[in-house]
């Protein structure tokens, strides 16, 4: 069996099978125990968790939820207590930092704070290297 011509039925049957084994409702990153991916359950399925219901499984507790990165748009799993947290939902710290960062506009007063803070701690930037030496000297005053 290759994954390519994997079957509603045999993807029941694998999620049966570890359900009988791990006494857990699979999680659809568990990949490395099944023989085919997330991709193949979704061709048959609606969800991961419509497959698993229909596999008698009862879901796992505390089971994360998928989540669409909003600056990506790629597909993450989250906790629930961890989504409650947050508005916006990110599947990483970096693309967090530049969906806040793209489209900011500094006021004037923060213009000023952040020339301010510039000169009390004296930063050197030196433009010649490239950007991530840019910083090359902070201290200060
Ligand atoms: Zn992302």
């Amino acid at each position: 069996m290759t994954k390519n011509d994997i079957s509603a039925e045999q993807i029941i049957w694998y999620l049966k099978e570890y359900y009988k084994l791990f006494k857990k409702a699979p999680v659809s990153t568990d990949l490395t125990w099944f023989p085919f991916n997330r991709k193949y359950v979704l061709k048959y399925f609606i969800s991961w968790n419509v497959a698993l219901q229909i596999a008698n499984i009862p879901l796992n507790r505390n089971k994360p939820k998928e989540l669409i990165c909003k600056k990506c748009n790629n597909v993450f799993l989250r906790q629930i207590k961890e989504i409650k947290k947050s508005n916006n939902q990110f599947c990483s710290q970096s693309c967090s930092a530049s969906f806040y960062t793209l489209g900011r506009k500094h006021t004037n007063e923060t213009k000023r704070k952040i020339s301010e803070s510039l000169k009390a701690h004296k930063i050197f930037i030196d433009k010649s290297k490239n950007k991530k030496q840019k910083i090359i000297k902070e201290y200060y005053v």
